[in-house]
């Protein structure tokens, strides 16, 4: 991705560096040559360079790009599941996807961790990103996801003949696990994503307290995937399946509902980020039942709700670290509202609004494996940059309203926002 040339100051606004530092009032933020040089309060600021160009945040904020950490660009705002594999073929969902990209960057998430994707779309729309073809997040690609025969994913019966190859790579034992990860490495993902567990959405056979995975399996993906430098994460929402996923080596935990003090202790004991995604719970119980869903999705939905926000708040307080992100991509939940899982982590579950920027930004950055170059506003990474026309901490739910962002930055280049319009 192409950096930004010469020099930027933003000034006339308050800094949010995305540590969790209170804000700095009335700072300036200096970008040279794509990279932050300083960011800090207007008395400390170094001499402005010659030619630098001025963005006024307009007494507004200043804050690192948000990182959405589970992101399905290939869902196209379904109402089924069964849609996501077979509705659209390979060609058309590509461009759906590149769809969500922009919309994504236009909403102020300058970077996301692909939580799967449909055949290899991930992967090639990273590269189309880091090329500058199509404008989007940096992404880490996840590509197809694992997940063991008859579980949660496994749903096109079969007397239809359809298999799964699209979405997912469905396994028989450790062997078929390992099998399953080489193929992701020749994918070139970055990320294996796995559903060690079931979920409120299937409650016949698969339900959110039901393993969709063994333990060797799990452990299988982790050693291929370690082995050849990849990363894995898992869909776990049961008690049994998030113990065996941080026993197997898990890097990361996807929702990481139903936590006991043992999963709690295991989690903390190799400081594994976990991405709760929320919204979405309340969103189904909310919406769900325009969609058709029935009453014991509904309550299942519903107890994951009330499990996943006590997870999340314990994970915090015990001094674990969480990522922001959604699931975002179904009918109720549509790409372009991922900030709603910020207002709902203020509102619902309790946590600070400069609490739920860092774990947007500085943790979704870590979790990612690129926390050396972005999700803070420190001198020396990448100037991935948002520019609000509004007092973010005061005033959250700002960061839903796209019209407020003055600027997008990627590198110290403005890739959205109103600023982007004016300079075309
Ligand atoms: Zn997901």
């Amino acid at each position: 991705m192409k950096l930004a040339a010469g020099s930027t100051v933003v000034r006339n606004g308050q800094l949010l560096d995305g540590t969790g530092a209170p804000p700095v009032p009335d700072a300036v933020l200096v970008v040279t040559d794509g990279r932050i040089t300083y960011a800090g309060p207007v008395a400390g600021a170094p001499p402005v360079p010659p030619g630098a160009r001025y963005i006024d945040a307009h007494g507004g904020t200043v804050m690192p790009g948000l990182v959405e950490a589970h992101f399905h660009p290939t869902y196209f705002n379904v109402a089924a599941l069964e849609d996501l594999d077979i509705k659209y073929p390979v060609e058309y969902v590509t461009l759906l996807a590149a769809c969500n990209a922009k919309l994504a960057l236009e909403c102020g998430y300058t970077a996301a961790l692909s939580g799967g994707s449909l055949f290899n779309i991930d992967h090639w729309l990273k590269k189309a990103i880091e090329n500058d073809l199509v404008p989007g997040p940096r992404l880490a690609a996840s590509g197809r996801e694992i997940c063991g025969v008859g579980g949660l994913m496994d749903w096109n019966p079969d007397f239809r003949r359809i298999g799964m190859e699209g979405l997912v790579l469905l396994v028989n034992g450790a062997d078929e696990a390992r099998a399953a990860v080489r193929r992701l490495v020749k994918d070139g993902v970055e990320w294996v994503k796995t559903y060690p567990t079931g979920d409120a959405a299937a409650p016949d056979t698969n339900d959110h307290h039901t393993l969709c995975m063994t333990f060797d399996e799990m452990h299988a993906v982790v050693a291929t995937a370690h082995n050849h430098g990849l990363k894995v994460t898992g869909h776990c929402r049961a008690t049994a399946g998030i113990k065996n996923a941080l026993r197997a080596g898990y890097d990361s935990i996807e929702h990481g509902t139903f936590l006991d003090d043992e999963a709690l202790d295991l989690l903390l004991r190799r400081d594994v980020p976990c991405v709760p995604a929320l919204q979405f719970e309340w969103a189904s119980i909310e919406y769900g039942p325009q969609f058709g869903m029935g009453q014991r999705v509904i309550d299942g939905h519903r107890e994951t709700l009330e499990a996943g926000a006590e997870s999340a708040r314990r994970i915090l307080k015990a001094g674990g670290r969480l990522g922001m992100g959604g699931d975002y991509g179904f009918a109720w939940t549509p790409h372009g509202t991922y900030a709603k899982e910020l207002t709902f982590f203020v509102k619902y579950v309790g946590l600070s609004p400069l609490e739920t920027i860092r774990c947007a930004t500085k943790t979704g950055a870590e979790i990612m494996g690129r926390g050396e170059e972005i999700g803070t506003l420190e001198r020396g990474k990448l100037a991935d940059v948002l520019v609000i026309d509004g007092d973010v901490p005061a005033d959250f739910a700002i960061l839903e309203d796209r019209s407020r962002f003055l600027a997008v930055m990627q590198g110290g280049v403005v890739k959205a926002g109103r600023l982007a319009h004016q300079t075309g």
